[in-house]
């Protein structure tokens, strides 16, 4: 659990209050990360004696596989890896990544003009805000949605426009709604399938009316997809790369967080459309100076290795995710079993609200599960369970949910 931010003793400057500094609007508008006060809260429990037991935030357990590990030590040994980074990414690094998509979606990408390494895909997908938007354009981001769409907005002075996503929808966007009523001065539209925090996914085919729909408005997609290696049941999710003509439109964030448990090493990417991926290495040349040479050579190991860790690790969640929906659905809440995505959106019971049920699992059972309200309003009635704690914790969870009933 990271420690509590911001630090005891200081006391951020928001809008409206008197603070003895006087930092710029775009901080001020920018609440804390929303797991950051949580933190202290389970902390506190935690000093009581209490065992919490955390389904809040999405950090894969399971360890990376043994041979990265390998790959990092082996890197660090190399005195090259210890100087600068190569700011646009080792070569073997791009040619991973486009040879990755080829095998795993059959699109072919240009590894020097369609790809750039990102420190994470977070990074990216908030200083690809800077190369999109100029102050008050507008984004559509989906509500409810992962906060780094909106908030990276926020930080580029961009204004984030709600795209409500609801189960009659299947956690899709209306597309004939935006059709009828684009807000004028949209410049970007962002969707992430299989979905955080829902576990809805989506199909080529709405994909390619994604597309067709953004030609006709000319504006951009981007979208976010480091779930499209967890996946359940059978299921493969798509790129949205595989639309005929998507780059010229579209760009693609990815990650190696969740698929290749290497949350802690921060590499993803951007693939796509050649003209954002130039303007977004143009920004981040700027702002920092690549992925680290020991993280870039460890990311090659993880593309070009081995597979079969995804395979096993998505056999364990899916046994997870069985286990908790069944105990959800017997306390007597109402949750589906995902597709994708590492969680469980489950529906609160009748008239209570998210933020309240999320009290009282905390308060009777000390189970920390998230607020649909922290991805936004569209959250209301809902709760995210995320499935990267240890099966022997969700064991304990499951017994204490049996203890439960609403
Ligand atoms: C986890 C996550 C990311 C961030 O991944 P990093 O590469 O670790 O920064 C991006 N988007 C969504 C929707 C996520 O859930």
């Amino acid at each position: 659990m990271s420690r509590p931010w911001p630090p005891a003793g200081v006391r951020p400057a928001f809008k409206g209050e008197q603070a003895a500094v006087k930092l710029a609007d775009r901080v001020e508008h920018l609440p804390p990360y929303v797991f950051a006060s949580l933190a202290a809260r389970i902390a506190a429990r935690r000093a009581q004696g209490d065992t919490v037991i955390n389904f809040g935030m999405g950090d894969p357990d399971l360890p990376m596989d043994p041979p990265l590990v390998e790959a990092v030590c082996a890197a660090a040994h190399d005195p090259a890896s210890h100087r600068y980074p190569n700011y646009f990414g080792l070569p073997e690094l791009r040619q991973a990544i486009a040879a990755w998509y080829g095998e795993r979606f059959g699109v072919d990408l240009n590894p020097d003009s369609e790809v750039l390494p990102l420190i994470g895909s977070k990074e990216g997908i908030a200083h690809a805000m800077l190369a999109f938007c100029d102050p008050g354009d507008r984004v559509l981001i989906p509500n409810p949605s992962y906060p780094a769409y909106r908030y990276g907005a926020l930080l580029a002075s961009a204004e984030p426009c709600d795209m409500p996503l609801c189960a009659a929808n299947g956690f899709l966007p209306d597309l004939d709604a935006l059709d009828r009523d684009l807000p004028p001065r949209t410049r970007v539209l962002w969707l992430n399938y299989p979905n955080n925090p829902t576990g809805a996914v989506a199909d080529l085919a709405f994909f390619a009316r994604v597309v067709a729909f953004a030609r006709r408005h000319e504006i951009f997609v981007a979208h976010d997809n480091p779930y499209s290696e967890i996946c359940f049941d059978g299921y493969r999710a798509p790129s949205i790369l595989q639309v005929p003509g998507a780059r010229e439109v579209a760009v693609e964030f990815h990650s190696l967080s969740k698929s290749y448990s290497m949350a802690g090493l921060r590499v993803g990417m951007i693939v796509g459309n050649a003209q954002v991926v130039e303007a977004l290495g143009r920004v981040k040349s700027n702002l920092d100076s690549g992925v680290p040479t020991v993280v870039q050579r460890t990311a090659v190991a993880a593309l070009t290795g081995d597979q079969a860790g995804i395979a096993t690790r998505n056999a364990i969640y899916a046994a997870r995710r069985d286990r908790l929906v069944a105990a959800l659905n017997t306390a007597g809440i109402a949750a589906q079993p995902p597709q994708g995505s590492l969680y469980i959106w489950g529906q609160t019971p009748a008239g209570v609200s998210a933020q309240a049920f999320a009290d009282r699992l905390f308060a009777e059972a000390a189970i920390v599960v998230t607020p649909g309200t922290s991805f936004g309003s569209g959250g209301a009635g809902y709760f995210r369970l995320s499935l990267t704690v240890p099966d022997t914790e969700v064991a304990e969870a499951v017994r204490r949910l049996a203890g439960l009933r609403f």
